[in-house]
């Protein structure tokens, strides 16, 4: 019998994926494997037919440049990306993408990117660099550990909420220790790593939405969670 099929779109895999992102993708696609799933991958990149049918989204991060390249063609599925997310879709988009799902980038030469304003954010480069490993923590996820690295200082707004509180690192900004942000079942983080293969309960967070969208229920079989677990408490030791 063939299994039900989970699909996921890999966001700007070519312009927007560093620092481990496509381990997002990998491990998504793995779980849903275990879990008695078909994942299908399907790699978006502008000019691109946007898919009719997705069951997960994943955007990565990526330099300037690249946030550029993608903007014209982001805005131009900008409108369907928010009536996904209206209707559930979850979806979890890193740094550069989590930028551009808000409302701008205003980089530190001064350049306006503009975003698709899903989030209720505002980011302004800055000339200082944040760098290093990150804690945060949230109460949907205990503890959530990844490596940051961005010159953009993101600004959270009225209608947003934040998606974890910084123990350790800088987050958003310097200045209010929020991390990231949260609306429906979309995730904006600036945690690269990868960031699921360490944080699985946010894999099976996705998974279950995604899942219980299209099929209507998700029992969750044990997994053998032993790596997954150990790859947690080790990075959680690691110094800034
Ligand atoms: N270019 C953006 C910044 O520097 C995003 C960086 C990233 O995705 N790591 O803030």
């Amino acid at each position: 019998m063939s299994q039900p099929i989970i699909k996921i779109l890999h966001l700007y895999a070519r312009d927007m994926n560093i620092y481990g992102d496509q381990g997002n993708v990998l491990t998504l696609k793995k779980r849903l494997e275990w879990y008695g799933y078909q994942p299908e991958v399907i790699e978006y990149n502008p000019g691109d037919k946007f898919p009719d049918d997705v069951d997960i989204i994943v955007g990565g991060g990526g330099q300037d440049s690249g946030q550029n390249r993608t903007q014209k063609d982001l805005l131009s599925i900008g409108p369907k990306l928010k009536q996904l997310a209206n209707a559930g879709t979850p979806m979890l988009m890193i740094c550069g993408m989590y930028q551009l799902f808000g409302k701008f980038f205003k980089t530190s030469s001064g350049e306006i990117i503009e975003g698709i304003d899903l989030f209720d954010i505002e980011t302004y480069g800055k000339s200082e660099r944040l760098i290093g490993n990150i804690i945060t923590k949230s109460e949907e996820f205990g503890d959530i550990i990844g490596y940051e690295n961005h010159s953009g200082q993101t600004f959270l707004g009225h209608n947003v909420a934040t998606f974890g509180r910084v123990r350790m690192g800088a987050g958003n900004n310097l200045i209010d220790a929020s991390e990231g942000a949260r609306y429906h079942n979309v995730i904006g983080t600036y945690l690269h790593g990868s960031l699921l293969p360490k944080n699985p309960a946010i894999a099976d967070f996705l998974i279950e939405k995604a899942i219980t969208k299209k099929y209507g229920q998700f029992e969750k079989p044990t997994i053998n969670d032993t790596i997954a677990t150990m790859a947690h408490k080790f990075a959680m030791r690691r110094p800034r």
